[in-house]
């Protein structure tokens, strides 16, 4: 099984090399500042009580507090939230925002418990962490399995605790979410995309989605409203084909209907897993990591893959394909969702409101600005774009550090 932790420290191991990183500071970049591993114990409607891990990894605040989501999944580990926190520190300094990295989750199947039952939960995770979050301490963001709605209810456990609202972001509107935040991470790895498509003449506009959830569908809907056609989308069922393209937002109303994309109609079915190795010129895993390994890594047909998920093509596997392959990775195709996390954070200790059009314009900026800086460093030390990303972030990252 694929560790994303050991995929995460290999990655800065290879960059530290690049940059001549000092030891001290790779040694302390190699672990998390500090990781909690704690049980949460829940009331569930049939009166027993049931017990559920809860993480949070603080990597790094160099740059600012903490930032990263909780994602609620039964494969949650130690492991995979210290890799998500330190892939966060590497992908706030990319986009140049004021936070550090930080990841959290609980081990459980969401769609398990009922409405009451994930409120408990959702608001008992706080109740544990409160300490040690906070505006300028450490904010998180819903991930996997985490809806706006899980957002409010950790709120209105953190406002009992004295806590300020911009101490969570993906809030819902009403209650100081920015606009532009719920398709801000597929907004963001649309911008990357075009700008990759200018500098590549980018012809074939065909992409494969794998992940139907916030991201997935954000992405594959801007990209469907920009000319792009997408011939394949899967969730956790399952998958769907069809050449002729696929509507995202008939997908979405098929999903929410049935409770999978599955049978749409049209299209033929096709098992998850095998999803990611259909004819495409774009693949876009948008679901979990290490999807893309070496199992599989020499059946993928695409020429391009936007990392819109965290780490879902592990090293040996982009080694197979980098030769080949185009691979926009995950700290700067997702960024999107983070930096609009920053505007509303901003925003909320600011009291202003932006309009949507604002937060795109200011978005747009960001990630345009990454990606250029990623692609000019790739082209002008002869590495890949991730290890591109790296160096850039990194180093800043150790900028901060020598500075405080
Ligand atoms: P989500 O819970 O909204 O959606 C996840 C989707 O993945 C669901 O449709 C689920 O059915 C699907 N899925 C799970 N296993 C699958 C499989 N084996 N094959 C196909 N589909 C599968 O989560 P999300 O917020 O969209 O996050 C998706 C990815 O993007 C994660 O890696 C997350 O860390 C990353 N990410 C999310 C954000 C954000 O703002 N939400 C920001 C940056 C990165």
């Amino acid at each position: 099984m694929n560790n994303p932790w050991i995929s995460a420290k290999k990655q800065l191991k290879q960059v530290a090399k690049i940059i001549d990183l000092d030891k001290s500071i790779l040694k302390r970049l190699s672990k998390p500042d500090r990781v909690f591993c704690f049980p949460l114990l829940i009331k569930l409607d049939n009166g027993q009580t049931k017990k559920f891990l809860g993480f949070r990894s603080q990597h790094n605040n160099s740059k600012g507090p903490y930032k990263g989501g909780i994602r609620f999944h039964p494969q949650v580990s130690k492991n995979e939230v210290m890799a998500l926190s330190m892939w966060m520190t590497w992908k706030c300094a990319l986009v140049d925002i004021p936070f550090g990295g930080g990841k959290g989750g609980i081990r459980v199947n969401p769609k398990k418990l009922s409405k009451i039952e994930l409120e408990r939960l959702s608001k008992k995770y706080i109740e544990y962490l409160f300490p040690y979050i906070g505006e300028n301490k450490d904010v998180p963001a819903p991930d996997v399995g985490v809806n706006p709605q899980v957002i409010s209810w950790m709120l209105d456990e953190a406002l009992k605790h004295g806590l300020t609202k911009a101490v969570l972001t993906g809030k819902p509107l009403e209650l100081g979410g920015s606009l532009g935040r719920t398709k801000a991470t597929g907004q963001g790895g649309f911008f990357v995309l075009d700008e990759l498509g200018k500098k590549i003449n980018l012809k074939e506009k065909t992409i494969i989605v794998q992940g139907f959830g916030n991201v997935g569908y954000w992405f594959a809907k801007i990209a469907f409203e920009n000319g792009y056609k997408i011939i394949g989308i899967s969730d956790s069922q399952g998958g769907i084909l069809n050449p002729e393209g696929l509507n995202p937002d008939e997908v979405l109303k098929h999903k929410n209907q049935t409770g999978s994309v599955k049978n749409f109609p049209l299209s033929k079915n096709i098992e998850a897993d095998k999803i990611l190795l259909q004819p495409t010129e774009i693949l876009v895993p948008a679901a979990l990591e290490g999807v893309i390994n070496k199992k599989n890594a020499l059946d993928i047909k695409a020429k391009i893959i936007i990392e819109m998920a965290n780490g879902p093509v592990t090293p040996k596997a982009e080694k197979i394909l980098e030769k080949n392959n185009i691979i926009i990775p995950d700290v700067l195709a997702n960024s999107g969702g983070v930096t609009v996390s920053y505007f509303e954070w901003y925003q909320n200790k600011n009291q202003e409101e932006w309009t949507e059009q604002k937060v795109e314009e200011k978005l747009k900026e960001k990630i345009v600005q990454a990606f250029n800086h990623v692609w000019e460093t790739s082209k002008k030390r002869n590495i890949n774009l991730r290890m591109a990303a790296y160096v850039l972030a990194v180093s800043q990252v150790v900028n901060s550090i020598n500075k405080n």
